[in-house]
């Protein structure tokens, strides 16, 4: 079956959460099941650009309102991600260093979506499905239908995967003229609450839709950012399916990010020589349990919830514990975690920025890992502390609900709390306080999490089934 993907992050070419990771692994997966999976995102100018071979696959042109862009289609030329990957160069409007967060973010990513639909009318590879990956690719499946020059892709299936649908991408109808000419009578099919609405317009025009959770697609028709109803209506085409992990990128016993490396049977050994290692690097305790978060620090995440809650747990448990936070977003959220480096010294460090090595080395090294997310529509580092055998404290929503099982339950490996509030995540630090000190147990846990398979191939093979019944 030929599939291409289309998304805004892949790791490792560009990533800034969870998108990038799925984007870099799902393609290699669905390849490795005898299918050939190829995938285009925007060229931007980072170090994988630089340091890998590219050749020209196409040249093109389009106008947007007012503007014309030119673009090029270049291709990786050795396939080493274990996928055709194929990058489109906008000078000027998708070469820069960053992924988001320009003023002309509609624009580019509207720019992006229309070069590929053009190139795509013109290659001489058909898709048997187009896989669009969040809003940043959700007018494609408009585009493809009712854009008059592309009707040619009109019979070919396409599938939705919403990653997040907090960003919707949202557009003021002036911005209609950007698109190319279109079947107006369509205009439906953009619109949500009087806005062109890319992720809206993805639900309603692609063929089927996934979210990268059960729990999380149950959720949103009550909680969806303005969607709840969209997803109400449409809840026929959508089903959920779990993110896996790549388990050759993430594996303790061969990262190459972390210096001591570890499996099931070395855990104990090799979990404290990298704890050790963050604990002189950041001035912890390593005898007390390790607490780390690693994310986007934005309300989604619950992350204005951690000053308070780290507050609370170090002065009403004794100072019992360490915390390492490890993030970057919102700014207020990134000044409080930065200045309590100082009056916490010794119990507490933050890392603020985006650091891939170092993320590596807090999975590694932590005990616990905390997620107290309001909304995770599946999250990957639970996943991934539980492959590094740290325990993970969250919160019982989305695909966190999905994944982790509470020690209170027979056969239990996390700890879960239900409200995003103070109170709740500090009531769960005290329970993974009592954990850590009953080693026996904390042992057998961490045996268990190391060895449960949450690896991408069953996932990747329910996408296969779903756009084989697409056909
Ligand atoms: P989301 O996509 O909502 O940000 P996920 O849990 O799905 O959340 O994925 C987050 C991914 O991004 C993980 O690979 C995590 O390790 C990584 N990540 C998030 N913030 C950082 C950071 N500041 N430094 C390094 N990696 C980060």
């Amino acid at each position: 079956m030929e599939i291409l993907h289309v998304t805004a992050e892949c790791y490792p070419v560009a990533k800034a959460g969870g998108l990038g990771d799925v984007a870099g692994a799902l393609p290699k997966y669905q390849n490795s099941l005898g299918h050939s999976a190829k995938l285009v995102m925007p060229m931007y100018s980072t170090k994988f650009l630089y340091t890998n071979q590219f050749e020209v696959v196409h040249k093109g042109g389009f106008g947007m309102g007012p503007y014309w862009f030119n673009y090029t289609i270049i291709k990786e030329t050795t396939d080493k991600l274990g996928f055709g990957l194929y990058l489109v160069d906008i000078n000027g409007l998708l070469d820069r260093e960053n992924i988001y967060g320009y003023s002309d973010d509609a624009e580019r990513f509207v720019a992006f979506q229309i070069a590929v639909v053009d190139w795509l009318s013109k290659w001489s590879i058909k898709p048997d499905v187009v896989h669009v990956h969040d809003y940043h690719a959700g007018l494609i499946p408009f585009m493809m239908q009712h854009c008059y020059a592309y009707q040619y892709l009109a019979d070919i299936p396409t599938v939705l995967t919403i990653h997040n649908a907090q960003y919707q991408g949202w557009m003021n109808w002036d911005k209609a003229s950007y698109l190319p000419a279109w079947n107006n009578w369509e205009w439906g099919k953009l619109d949500w609450q009087d806005r062109i609405n890319p992720l809206a317009s993805a639900v309603k025009c692609a063929t089927r839709v996934t979210t990268v959770s059960f729990s999380y697609l149950n959720e949103m028709r009550s909680s969806a950012n303005g969607l709840e109803n969209l997803f109400e209506y449409e809840r026929g085409k959508c089903t959920g399916i779990l993110n896996g992990i790549d388990d050759v990128v993430w594996n303790p016993a061969t990262d190459t990010y972390i210096d001591d490396k570890y499996n099931t049977k070395t855990a104990a050994a090799g979990k404290l020589a990298n704890k050790k290692f963050l604990c002189s690097e950041f001035n912890l305790a390593i005898e007390k349990p390790l607490f780390v978060f690693i994310g986007r620090l934005v309300y989604e995440k619950a992350a204005d919830l951690l000053p308070q809650a780290i507050y609370d747990a170090i002065y009403n448990m004794e100072g019992k514990m360490n915390f390492l936070i490890l993030g970057s977003g919102d700014a207020h959220v990134e000044w409080e975690l930065a200045n309590m480096n100082l009056p916490l010294a010794g119990y507490y460090n933050s890392k603020i920025g985006y650091n891939e090595k170092l993320s590596h080395q807090m999975y590694a090294g932590a005990d616990f890992l905390l997620m107290p997310s309001r909304v995770e529509p599946c999250g990957l580092n639970q996943l991934y502390a539980m492959r590094y055998g740290t325990i993970p404290v969250v919160r019982n929503t989305g695909g966190l609900r999905d994944t982790v099982k509470d020690i209170g339950e027979e056969g239990g490996y996390g700890i879960l709390f239900n409200d995003a509030k103070v109170w709740d995540i500090t009531y769960s630090i005290h329970r993974a306080l009592q954990l850590y000190e009953a080693p026996k147990q904390m042992k057998s846990i961490r045996n268990k999490i190391m060895g449960i398979d949450n690896s991408w191939e069953n996932s990747a093979r329910q996408y296969i089934n779903l756009y084989s019944s697409l056909k």
